[in-house]
């Protein structure tokens, strides 16, 4: 996995606006940007980045919304670890990641028993990444893949 201080690193060197512009052409709206959503076809621009809080949100017919790690994920179609390793190059940040974050847990435990821990570590590493204003599905999307991202980080 990777540390905490590694994601807000990654975070603090990227400009949520920069990121989503190089794939959507994004006008100045009020206090944030809009264009056309890339994740549904639409004809009026519904999706919307808040460079002050730093996340994005489709008020369209799809509703996505998120950060700049679900933002390349989604629009990607890579894994969690994936976006962060090509946003980490991205800005020149070397990655730590952390081994203990998935170690084995100690005592044995009931494999549902285990599951709800692992969704309540998850929830809690991941609960930063969704505002409370953005879209549901992209935090339990995250919650839902934590063995994908065991596979992968080694
Ligand atoms: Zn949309």
């Amino acid at each position: 996995m990777f540390s905490e201080s590694t994601l807000n690193e990654i975070r603090s060197r990227f400009d949520i606006v920069d990121l989503i512009g190089r794939y959507v052409t994004l006008k100045k709206s009020g206090q944030g940007y809009q264009g056309l959503c890339p994740f549904h076809k639409e004809k009026t621009p519904s999706f919307h980045v808040h460079p002050a809080k730093q996340v994005y949100r489709c008020f369209g017919s799809c509703g996505k919304g998120g950060n700049i790690f679900t933002f390349l994920m989604e629009y990607e179609g890579i894994s969690f670890p994936d976006a962060v390793r090509r946003l980490a190059k991205d800005v020149g940040v070397r990655i730590e990641e952390d081994k203990a974050f998935s170690r084995p847990q100690q005592k044995p435990v009931a494999p549902q028993q285990e599951r709800a821990l692992k969704a309540l570590e998850f929830a809690g590493k991941y609960f930063h990444f969704c505002s409370p204003r953005s879209s549901v599905s992209i935090c339990l999307e995250v919650l839902r893949k934590p063995r994908a991202f065991k596979k992968i980080d080694r």
